[in-house]
């Protein structure tokens, strides 16, 4: 599909209303109308890639981080107990249209929400050889430019730190996530 017939490059370009969440340079966070469960998130680049291998690294790091902090919104807001942030790559995947984009779903117990398989069972021989065909190609992973993010971490602590009571509790909340 192309960008001009692209629904979600619509969406992006306003022709198509939508309900934004959150918008940048480069990324539109916007409530999916058929959504999982109330507060499911559709992270947009607002660039037209058709699948993630084509979206550069800053971009999806990009998204990556948004993902992080809609999924924390989500959480502390909407009264969930959990997300799952969610990727259709490919058509048998389940990518039903050609802009790539992440999906941050709230979770709570017996929603009805059903991302489950059954396990495939490998011999060590099968698994083995995934094994090897993915590391081939993996060795050449890397070149990250972190230059800017260092920095970041290594920004003096700011004079006034939030209460230690605060931190543990948000923290303690977090962990009530994991089952
Ligand atoms: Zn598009």
């Amino acid at each position: 599909m192309q960008k001009e017939s692209c629904l979600l490059c619509q969406i992006i370009e306003g022709k198509i209303p939508s309900k934004k969440v959150y918008e940048d340079d480069l990324i539109l966070v916007v409530l999916d109308v058929n959504g999982a469960n109330p507060g499911h998130c559709f992270i947009l680049p607002k660039n037209h890639y058709p699948i993630i291998e084509q979206v550069p690294d800053v971009e999806i790091a990009r998204m990556g981080n948004i993902a992080n902090k809609i999924s924390s919104a989500i959480f502390e807001n909407l009264g969930v107990q959990g997300t799952n942030l969610f990727i259709t790559n490919g058509v048998p995947a389940g990518q039903t249209v050609a802009h790539f984009m992440m999906h941050v779903i709230p979770r709570k117990e017996k929603d009805n929400v059903n991302l489950e398989w059954q396990p495939k069972q490998l011999t060590e021989e099968e698994m083995s050889t995934v094994e090897l065909k993915i590391k081939e190609h993996a060795n050449s992973i890397g070149g990250f430019k972190t230059g800017e993010q260092e920095k970041t971490i290594k920004q003096p602590e700011p004079t006034t730190t939030p209460s230690s009571d605060e931190d543990e509790d948000y923290f303690s909340r977090q962990l009530e996530r994991i089952p």
